[in-house]
């Protein structure tokens, strides 16, 4: 595992770099799936494509693209898209591991062993945005655990949880909903 200097503000100790090609197959998967859903970004106002895919409870894997509309506040941002589209396929549930590649249009993404010998640093990484945090919490079911990679564009890969991400989260346990037990009949 490689370490690197921070020169941004974290708050947590469990987050670190990994390298693409040490991670475990199913991870492996999901960034390539990522990597190609990103490329069916619409996102021509700001040219920062986003994919992301996310492995569900159910064993099931599921994609999604950044989509951006003209009036900008209407955008739909990738990992939003991607859980949105695991409920609509499946119904509620719990997001056992998330993947996303976030970069400007034409950067490209290596899925192997790195690149280069420069360690990574984490003014490169990419991680989900706030609004999405809170979407991701919402289908961890009170698992801080849940794992988000997120791949460089060298083949490092930084590796963090929802936990360390979105420390004391607000989320459904304060409206009294626990999806364990939740049903739609
Ligand atoms: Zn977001």
């Amino acid at each position: 595992m490689l370490t690197t200097a921070i020169t941004k503000p974290i708050h947590n100790t469990h987050s670190a770099f990994t390298t693409f090609d040490n991670l475990p197959s199913i991870e492996q998967e999901l960034l390539r799936k990522a990597a190609q859903a990103r490329l069916n970004a619409q996102a021509p106002y700001s040219n920062f494509l986003v994919g992301c895919s996310l492995l569900s409870s159910s064993g099931a894997t599921f994609t999604g693209c950044n989509v951006e509309r003209c009036s900008y506040t209407q955008t739909t941002h990738s990992e939003q898209n991607t859980i949105d589209t695991m409920i609509a396929a499946q119904g509620p549930s719990k997001i056992a591991l998330i993947a996303i590649i976030g970069g400007v249009k034409g950067q490209s993404f290596h899925c192997g062993a790195p690149t280069s010998n420069a360690l990574p640093n984490l003014n490169d990484v990419v991680t989900p945005c706030g609004h999405c945090r809170q979407i991701i919490w919402e289908n961890c079911y009170n698992d801080s655990s849940v794992r988000i990679i997120s791949l460089l564009p060298d083949g490092n890969v930084f590796c963090a949880t929802i936990g360390d991400l979105l420390p004391m989260p607000f989320g459904p346990h304060n409206l009294g909903i626990d999806y364990a037990t939740y049903s739609n009949e």
